[in-house]
């Protein structure tokens, strides 16, 4: 395509501290998100008439881990077609040259707000049921393709106001995992499971870890394993959880091992006190309507 027909189709709008430069066909544009990757805006898709989500991938080759992850999103989201993973609609750069190449933008199903924000709301029993069941059901879909994603928390999982829930990323790409004893940088790792955080051999259940401390979250009302820095977050871990046995210490290399080994010991609260039943919510109005229909005889029920 020439120059001056590309510059036709494309145009460029401020969003927050970024600029992007997008297809004419997507107008309105309006920050809703940022993660580690980049930009998020909302926007209205002329062509195929409705709302869209456009993410824009911060200098996605600035480095090689920042490329395969780039790359990894975009095959994983290509192939993956679930009602509960965020779906592709498009992906463009306004680049024209292979020397040019900067910029990859993904058009998305839009959502209305992320996990974050519901778990924050009160929740009654029928909706906070649903939304763990369709989280379920995407990570069911994502390990059946072979895909463990590591890194599952609240802000990677999208909602609708109808309850409807979607994954948003794949995870950590594998160059990305760290370690306990690495160096750390700026990430949410409450809903790491223990054996990402002290870098072991992980399978698929790491992510019915993350679910199970989004779950409590969404009871307690407060982060489950709140650590203050990637060390911190095991010392929670284990505090509430108590110290893990023998058998597992042996999976550990030496010095993650040396380091678990030498924390103090803790036995660990009982399910009952991490979890009274005063914490669960109540039913919702229609289930107990649905609990006080009057049946006339029991083939009715
Ligand atoms: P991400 O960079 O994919 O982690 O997204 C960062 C934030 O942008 C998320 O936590 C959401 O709040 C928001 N976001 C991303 N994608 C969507 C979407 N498709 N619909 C609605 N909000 C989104």
């Amino acid at each position: 395509m020439n120059r001056n027909k590309r510059e036709k189709e494309y145009y460029s709008i401020d969003v927050g501290d970024s600029t992007f430069m997008v297809l004419k066909r997507y107008q309105n544009l309006r920050p809703i998100g940022s993660g580690a990757q980049g930009i998020v805006c909302s926007a209205y898709d002329h062509n195929l008439e409705r709302n869209v989500a456009i993410k824009k991938l911060s200098r996605p080759f600035q480095n090689q881990t920042h490329a395969k992850r780039a790359y990894r999103e975009l095959v994983l989201m290509k192939c993956v077609n679930h009602k509960n993973i965020i779906g592709l609609l498009n992906v463009f750069t306004p680049q024209k040259t292979l020397e040019e190449f900067q910029d990859v933008y993904l058009v998305m199903e839009l959502m209305d707000a992320n996990l974050c924000q519901v778990i924050q709301m009160e929740l009654d029993h029928e909706r906070l049921s649903y939304l763990l069941y369709q989280m379920l059901c995407g990570i069911k879909h994502l390990h059946a393709a072979g895909i463990i994603h590591r890194d599952l928390k609240p802000s990677n999982i999208v909602v609708k106001s109808d309850c409807t829930l979607k994954i948003l990323d794949f995870g950590l790409a594998r160059t990305a995992a760290t370690g306990l004893l690495m160096t750390p940088y700026v990430v949410t790792r409450y809903y790491r499971a223990p054996e990402v955080i002290l870098g072991m051999g992980y399978q698929a259940n790491v992510d019915v870890w993350s679910v199970g401390c989004i779950m409590a979250e969404m009871v307690r009302g407060s982060v489950l394993f709140p650590g203050t820095d990637h060390i911190d977050q095991w010392n929670k871990v284990i505090e509430q959880l108590g110290t893990p046995s023998q058998e597992f210490l042996m999976k550990l290399n030496q010095s993650v091992r040396t380091y678990v080994e030498n924390r103090p010991r803790y036995a660990g609260y009982s399910f009952e006190k991490l979890f009274p039943d005063v914490l669960f919510p109540a039913d919702s109005e229609h289930n107990k309507l649905k609990e006080n229909v009057f049946y006339c005889c029991s083939e009715c029920r």
